[in-house]
């Protein structure tokens, strides 16, 4: 019979051994916050959450664009102060584009360009391993009078349709306009995205306030500000929502948006403002 394992040890092992328990004990303490349930840390309440953001457009496709102001610009600085703002909750961020660049690379199946971009953020969202898609656009109208924050969601998924509405709580406070709303739409990102996913229409370019809001550096701040908070918000437990906040499943929004072959959003033709009669919106 072999005798216990603690005899055949020496007093030298023992030791060694001791400081070893030691050291890995030190080592499970310092990591214990890393190693906690996500959401859990008050002052990180995103920690071990996986966001990804997607800023829309870019390279060759300006997006809506009105004189020398670009949807595509506006969607990148903005989604650069969004991941700042998840990152100090402590979230993990990633970006599909962090320059002006287009992703069709990234894209596989797809006939066209645009729709080889569109996949090409799906598919980097889901190799990031995201738990949250949200895509950032500016929106344009025919009508100056047309303003506000929209958040659209796949009708298939109750998931985007609770961020939709968490955000758009936040956004409206940013950019109010009678077009507020969170509204489904069978954009091609929110109908292949695995994830709950989110296109968020941050305001109006051919909207005198929502414009100020969103070529401003501050108003750039206050709208990252709001959506993080209401990505926060969706992931810390789903708080109840007040009943205005609360979507409307069927309200029309193709009056604003003609979908593309792929599905994409587009922008209406509009007016350059200081340019009068001139067409420099498109697709
Ligand atoms: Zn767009």
């Amino acid at each position: 019979m072999r005798p216990p394992l603690i005899f055949a040890v020496s007093i030298r092992r023992f030791r060694l051994a001791l400081i070893l328990v030691i050291a890995l004990g030190t080592l499970a303490l310092a990591s214990s916050k890393e190693a906690r349930a996500p959401g859990s840390d008050e002052a990180f309440p995103l920690l071990g959450r996986i966001v990804v953001v997607d800023p829309g457009h870019g390279g060759i496709d300006p997006g809506c664009h009105l004189d020398d102001v670009t949807e595509k610009e506006i969607s990148l600085s903005v989604a650069l102060l969004l991941a700042e703002e998840l990152g100090n909750l402590g979230g993990k961020v990633f970006l599909t584009r962090t320059a002006d660049v287009e992703l069709s690379s990234f894209g596989r199946s797809m006939r066209t360009r645009h729709g080889r971009d569109l996949e090409g953020r799906v598919l980097l969202a889901e190799s990031y391993k995201g738990e949250l898609l949200v895509s950032l656009h500016v929106n344009a109208a025919n009508s100056e009078k047309m303003g506000g924050g929209m958040v659209f969601y796949h009708p298939g998924s109750f998931e985007s349709r609770k961020l939709a509405a968490s955000i758009l709580k936040h956004l409206r406070e940013v950019t109010p306009g009678d077009q507020n709303a969170a509204l489904p739409a069978d954009f091609f990102v929110l109908r292949r995205a695995a994830m709950p996913a989110v296109l968020v229409e941050m305001g109006f370019l051919t909207h005198r306030q929502d414009r100020a809001v969103l070529v401003s550096p501050q108003g750039q701040k206050r709208l990252a500000a709001a959506i993080a908070r209401g990505i926060e918000e969706y992931l810390s437990v789903d708080p109840p929502l007040a009943q205005e906040d609360r979507v409307e499943a069927g309200v029309p929004f193709l009056h604003l948006y003609g979908l593309g072959t792929d599905g994409a959003h587009e922008c209406p033709l509009i007016l350059s403002q200081s340019q009068p009669g001139s067409q420099v919106g498109g697709p």
